[in-house]
């Protein structure tokens, strides 16, 4: 895990998210620049709009970088996506003969507008953290029925929205919905009082499959174009009780918020590792050739109103029991179509230690024992005013591989009824 050495000085320091061995597709505006594709290296972006006008990066006889998107650099398929990467490393590589032509179009991040990095195609969520779902399925249904009988053969997923994915930064309104505790006879309409968040990769296929193909786990391996990070908002309240027997709906429908940097597979190569053993043994369709998960550190992060950051949860990706590849394969099994810029969440991302829980649902274990911040206030769900950041970088010896940020901010609701 050497690092590579760039002539973008600030790309060269230890604790960058964004060293020459990441290279992360965003889509950035300025107030001189519309939105078009950008890649991160240290403290700049570099104007791939620009390098492709100049003839530094062609890919295709049609421009694919002067669109607010990276769907257009997905369709060409992996084999233009490692020479991309490989002409990206040479331009920006301590020495190149081209510095002189590319340092006019990097910009500075201070002067950026980061907007979402592609077209969501479709977002499928699932449910492949054991950590998370022994815990939620103790607190919803006690804990002898805690994993449900098809858990450990199953990737367990619903079908989302893709309507509402939003880039990090992006406010969210507090949602409706109905809501009926246990003790009530009757459900009412309005702001949920449990609002939530799920700590959560997000998996970005990059090629398709055709309606009724179905594909090998290595196959989805090399269909993934990269990760990000993934807040599913949820609200608890409106999940409970809507959930059964078809999964949560408008509990999730409301909100969820991705990381700008779309972090390749290539860059994460390095840190590849396995899912962990097998309690009951995978029908061969979903078994693994190699190691398919990703050593990810993950922070969740909250702050009130006004108030200062403070972490409030830490985990790893290596403990989903399910990897984005078997969740691929497993989602192509039916005969289902796949399509480049289909995003698929991990599941919530939660390890066996409190303080690696990643929902406020398990960190306050539904409203039982609320978490005290700084400020000396509690907190068992979101409040209005509240900002959550994700954070999440894979850490090698001489560098890391970093996500940024996934940032969202809770308003008050708009209620009508
Ligand atoms: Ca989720």
């Amino acid at each position: 895990m050497t690092r590579l050495t760039s002539w973008v000085e600030s790309a060269n320091s230890a604790d960058t998210d964004f060293p020459l061995n990441n290279l992360p597709y965003g889509v950035f505006s300025t107030n001189a620049l519309e939105p078009r594709c950008g890649v991160a290296i240290g403290d700049m972006v570099v104007d791939m709009a620009a390098l492709e006008a100049e003839d530094l990066v062609l890919l295709h006889f049609d421009p694919v970088f002067d669109v607010p998107y990276w769907n257009d650099v997905m369709d060409l398929g992996p084999k233009t996506w490692a020479d991309l990467r490989a002409r990206l490393i040479e331009l920006l590589s301590a020495n190149s003969p081209d510095q002189a032509k590319v340092a006019p179009h990097l910009v500075p991040m201070s002067e950026i507008h980061l907007h979402m990095p592609l077209v969501v195609s479709e977002y499928t969520d699932f449910y492949a953290g054991r950590h998370h779902a022994t815990n939620v399925g103790t607190m919803f249904r006690g804990a002898e029925n805690a994993l449900p009988p098809n858990w450990l053969h199953i990737p367990i997923g619903y079908n989302g929205r893709a309507s509402t994915v939003v880039v990090s930064g992006t406010d969210i309104h507090r949602p409706n919905g109905q809501l009926k505790a246990p003790d009530e006879d009757l459900p009412t309409f309005g702001p949920s009082k449990r609002l939530d968040i799920e700590l959560e990769m997000g998996a970005i296929v990059g090629t398709s499959t055709d309606m009724g193909d179905t594909i090998s786990v290595a196959e989805a391996d090399e269909m993934i174009f990269g990760y990000v990070l993934l807040n599913d908002w949820s609200a608890r309240d409106i999940q409970a009780w809507e959930y059964q027997p078809l999964g949560p709906f408008q509990a999730k429908a409301f909100a969820t918020s991705i990381s700008p940097w779309i972090v390749t597979s290539a860059a994460l190569e390095p840190f590849r590792t396995s899912t962990p053993e097998r309690e009951k043994d995978l029908l061969p369709y979903l078994q693994e050739p190699k190691p398919m998960l990703f050593n990810i550190d993950l922070s969740v992060i909250l702050q009130p109103e006004g108030g200062t950051q403070e972490v409030i949860a830490r985990t790893n990706y290596n403990t989903m029991y399910y990897s984005a590849p078997q969740q691929l394969a497993h989602h192509a099994s039916s005969g289902c179509a796949m399509n480049a810029g289909d995003l698929l969440g991990s599941g919530t991302i939660s390890g066996p230690e409190k303080h690696e829980r990643g929902s406020l649902l398990e960190l306050s274990w539904g409203g039982e024992e609320p978490i005290t911040l700084q400020d000396g206030s509690t907190r068992s769900f979101i409040e209005d005013g509240d900002t959550i950041i994700l954070t999440g970088h894979a850490q090698g010896a001489e560098y890391r591989i970093g996500f940024g940020a996934c940032a969202g901010k809770i308003l008050p609701a708009k209620t009508k009824f």
